[in-house]
């Protein structure tokens, strides 16, 4: 497994270093945002560590880049409790989850795992049901001819949906790929941002797209 850890603080990248090459991964590591991307863009990585404060360029511009060129690699990024940002942006931005600082060591190695198993298949740019199309990295959504306004959250609840069709999707399923797992708010905001998403790409039209499969969760499939 080839990982790159981009990591300005050398102390913290150094011990990372050393427990994941114990743990048999190959590990490069950069310093600054800008080396960071580059090597992102011309290696061959299983998985990135990104720190988000970075110099140079911080992790979410390295995260936006690198999803706007089409590179899939799966992303966890390590993220500070007073931090600047929000979790939620590092979803938006393309992310695919991320640990709170500090962590532990353990947990880092199994998310890491985690995300390589998910991460082997290379997404396809445009996810499609029927009439309905979805382009998560630039967000056009269609019906038909009708185009349709998503907000990055309701994006991601379509994309989870349209990638795992024609499988129902467990809502605590739905909410660990969308709100990351460490989310500790209501999950019930599950209910409330699929409501969203169909009054958006459901309601107008004559056929419905995400189905309710009671007491499971939700599905896009065909009809049967
Ligand atoms: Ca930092």
């Amino acid at each position: 497994m080839r990982l790159l850890l981009v990591e300005d603080e050398p102390t913290l990248a150094d011990s990372i270093r050393r427990g994941l090459e114990a743990e048999g991964m190959s590990v490069d590591h950069e310093l600054d945002g800008q080396d960071g991307l580059w090597r992102a863009r011309e290696g061959e990585y299983d998985a990135i560590v990104l720190d988000i404060m970075l110099p140079g360029l911080n992790g979410y511009e390295i995260c936006r880049q690198l999803r706007e060129d089409e590179v899939w690699t799966p992303v966890l990024m390590l993220t500070a409790k007073d931090g600047e940002y929000d979790e939620a942006d590092a979803f938006d931005l393309g992310a695919d989850d991320y640990l709170r600082k500090p962590f532990s060591f353990v947990v880092l190695v199994a998310r890491i795992r985690a995300l390589v198993r998910r991460g082997l298949t290379a997404r396809p740019s445009t996810l499609t049901h029927a009439d309905l199309t979805f382009d998560p990295a630039s967000m056009r959504c269609q019906r038909g001819d009708t185009s349709i306004e998503l907000t990055q959250r309701e994006g991601a609840v379509l994309e989870t949906l349209l990638r795992r069709s024609p499988n129902v999707v467990p809502k605590h399923e739905l909410l660990d790929s969308v709100w990351g797992m460490d989310f500790e708010g209501d999950p019930n905001i599950v209910e409330v941002y699929v409501g969203y998403v169909r009054r958006k790409i459901d309601r107008p039209f004559e056929t419905k797209t995400v189905k309710t499969v009671r007491g499971l969760g939700y599905q896009i499939a065909a009809a049967t």
